[in-house]
């Protein structure tokens, strides 16, 4: 039996794969469950023409310091262009991987699985619980149900959960916690978001990023290949991305209608781009996209061993404009690392019997 500690992680998302990626190369028996059947989590890549493009646009900032650290050590160059946003008009330098955001997507799953890691796909966490033997020392027992209907129990010395904090809170009725502690995880609000990736014929304006209030039924226009290019995708990559909440009507409308109404509202503002210039289009929607209420304080260690890695704990953008980007989550994700690491180090050296000198 392998003497080695073990940690479950909830979700193959950015946030996952770095823990992943630092507990399988400190040395740790690293099991990752995803109930999608892909990596990636927000930032889940498909292929587009002979590339492969994110589902949602994404791009790095200069400012993403724990994100530009992580590229670099993981031997990625970053190319910089000048873009034009609108809204707040400005011109601004954004960054992009030579093969996009699925360069990094592998090269994580890559560390993880060559240190021994695993990763299941379409598993999904039901239920955490926890119990401790006569020594105090505690074991979690997380319970999965699998797509094919099966279930499966992953017993571990620490979980790392990194789906939204309101899902936390219901797999999480095993665990010792306070009910204040689950009523403010209760209360950090998420919204909804719509975002629809077109492969047009035409380029609709020079602008990269354009932010709009109640006008359309998105809130932004992010048009990628004006500034990253149309590398091999086959055409323009333009995308519409509209936040929402699940009450509202577009929520459950089919991808055809919301297409509809999503299409309708651009062609007014760019008469030029017909729906015969669309090759192609993506519709994707996540409950959990964008934090709209966050805590008064960190709750990210709701019990010992036991850690919540959530973009839902940190606070981006403005009250106005939240947002929530990738940087913080990978600078949470290290500093959680960074805990379970010097945890089972402080560990190991209380269990080291120091001889003593000789001659004492
Ligand atoms: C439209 C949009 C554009 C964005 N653009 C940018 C950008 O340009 N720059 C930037 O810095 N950031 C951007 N972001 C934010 C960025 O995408 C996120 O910060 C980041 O991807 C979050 O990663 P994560 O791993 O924390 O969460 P997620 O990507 O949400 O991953 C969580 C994973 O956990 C899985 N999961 C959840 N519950 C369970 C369960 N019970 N069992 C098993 N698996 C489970 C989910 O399926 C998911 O794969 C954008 C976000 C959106 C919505």
């Amino acid at each position: 039996m392998s003497d080695r500690r073990s940690v479950l992680i909830v979700g193959a998302g950015l946030s996952g794969l770095v823990c992943g990626m630092r507990l399988a190369k400190a040395g740790f028996d690293v099991d990752i469950v995803e109930e999608l059947t892909y990596p990636g989590g927000l930032l889940a890549s498909s292929r587009i023409g002979k590339e492969y493009l994110e589902l949602l646009p994404h791009h790095l900032r200069k400012t993403d310091k724990a994100l530009l650290s992580l590229a670099k050590e993981e031997g990625l160059s970053v190319d910089w262009f000048d873009s034009l946003w609108y809204g707040r008009a400005s011109r601004r330098k954004v960054g992009y991987f030579p093969g996009g955001f699925a360069s990094l997507i592998n090269i994580l799953i890559q560390d993880i699985t060559d240190n021994g890691g695993r990763i299941s796909y379409s598993t999904t966490v039901s239920e955490i619980s926890s119990s401790s033997d006569e020594n105090g020392k505690v074991t979690y027992t997380t319970s999965c149900v699998l797509n094919n209907s099966g279930s499966l129990e992953i017993v571990s010395d620490y979980v790392i959960f990194t789906g939204s904090c309101r899902s936390f809170v219901n797999c999480s009725h095993g665990l010792p916690i306070s009910i204040n502690y689950r009523d403010q995880l209760m209360n950090i609000t998420y919204k909804a978001s719509i975002s629809i990736m077109m492969v047009l014929k035409r380029c609709p304006s020079e602008v990269y990023h354009q932010r709009f209030d109640a006008s359309a039924p998105f809130n932004r226009i992010v048009n990628h290949s004006n500034v990253f290019g149309t590398r091999s995708y086959g055409g323009n990559i333009v995308y519409l991305v509209g936040t929402c909440s699940i009450s509202d009507a577009l929520w459950i409308a089919s991808d055809e209608e919301i297409m509809d109404k999503y299409f309708s509202a651009f062609h007014k503002m760019y008469p030029v781009i017909k729906k015969s210039d669309i090759k192609s289009w993506r519709l994707t929607k996540n409950r959990y996209s964008v934090t709209e209420k966050y805590p008064d304080q960190q709750l990210y260690s709701p019990a010992p061993g036991m850690f919540i890695c959530a973009s839902g704990l940190i606070k981006y953008g403005t009250d106005e404009v939240p947002e929530n980007r990738m940087d913080g989550i990978v600078s949470l994700a290290n500093d959680i690392c960074e805990k379970i690491i010097s945890s089972t180090r402080s560990e190991e050296n209380t269990s080291v019997i120091t001889p003593l000198a000789e001659g004492i």
